[in-house]
């Protein structure tokens, strides 16, 4: 992912007016539900999930380590989930490069028409492009927190949901090929995803609101409100920080407009039409407007706190059961 420009103020101005767009609202009629759930994610297990990643080396699309995190990740979900479905597809990357992506779902009460799509890509950069020694830049990210992250969250609520299952239908989309994108051109980015909207895993793939979690796992991760889940999703927006409020995580979540940022969630609204928001840690006080390791090679297990991956999970666990 990239960040498009850094805005405030403006993007507030923007949303603010509206521009009819009717994916905005939400279909969720318990947004103010105030129950305090059971539920408890664990963060060391996510944690876990975020080192056993890292032990495979960086994931980069056509490595030996990203096939291996391949099956790892579906063996994973099919010891809790109702159905995983691995989609396979052939596709080229800006430079040319031919690669197999794999988007992995697992999928709770496949047949419940309300349904939630979690989502992350798995992915790793191939190059360390913005690491501080040049001599580093065409090493390979580790993804400790650019990938791993949200995958590990993904990870221990579907274990969670195995046991205390939830009523509404949940679809948890692992999404491929994110990461090997060009700066200037905005379509290199997130083709896993560009696949899956145009082909879903199952055909007329409908679901309420997605949730994008990208970059989630570093110390003191702050959550603004991204630009393009406000535009496309206020309704989400507002549903998933009300959510963090009830659970205890205000101080992560914050009610700020935060900058715009080229993700898969701009894919899932565009291409298959789901208001979809992403939960993205963003430093508006650094160069990339992201976490100080970025795309360098010092994205390592070092950089996740558990805290982190506490904050974000414990929210998406007052969503889904909440519903
Ligand atoms: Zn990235």
């Amino acid at each position: 992912m990239r960040m498009i420009y850094a805005i405030v103020g403006l993007a507030m101005m923007v949303a603010a007016c509206g521009n009819g767009n009717n994916a905005t609202t939400s279909s969720n009629e318990n947004n103010n539900a105030t129950k305090t759930i059971d539920v408890q994610f664990n963060a060391d297990s996510a944690y876990n999930y975020v080192k056993q990643q890292c032990d495979m080396g960086p994931r980069v699309p056509g490595t030996p380590a990203h096939e291996q995190c391949a099956q790892w990740l579906t063996s994973q979900l099919r010891r809790w989930c109702d159905t995983v479905i691995v989609q396979q597809a052939p596709v080229v990357t800006f430079d040319g490069t031919a690669l197999n992506c794999k988007n992995i779902v697992g999928t709770f009460n496949p047949a419940a028409t309300d349904r939630v799509l979690l989502l992350a890509h798995w992915d790793c950069r191939p190059w360390a492009d913005n690491d501080p020694d040049k001599a580093l830049r065409s090493q390979p990210v580790m993804g400790a927190n650019d990938a791993a992250s949200g995958v590990a969250v993904l990870l221990e609520m579907a274990r969670l949901m195995a046991s205390q299952r939830p009523e509404v239908g949940v679809d948890l989309l692992m999404v491929d090929v994110e990461d090997w994108g060009q700066n200037e051109n905005e379509d290199s980015w997130a083709l896993g995803t560009q696949h899956w909207a145009n082909n879903p895993h199952v055909p007329g793939y409908r679901a309420n609101c997605g949730i994008l979690l990208d970059m989630v796992g570093t110390r003191n991760a702050r959550f603004t409100q991204e630009y393009f889940s406000k535009q496309y999703a206020q309704g989400v927006v507002d549903m998933v920080w009300n959510a963090a409020s009830q659970a205890g995580y205000g101080s992560f979540f914050v009610k700020q407009p935060g900058g715009a940022i080229t993700d898969d969630h701009v894919m899932v609204n565009r291409l298959a039409g789901i208001p979809c928001i992403d939960i993205i840690d963003m430093r508006p006080e650094s160069d990339t407007g992201f976490f100080e390791a970025w795309h360098t090679t010092h994205d390592t297990l070092d950089k996740i706190d558990p805290a982190s991956l506490q904050a974000v999970g414990q929210t998406l666990l007052q969503v889904i059961f909440n519903w």
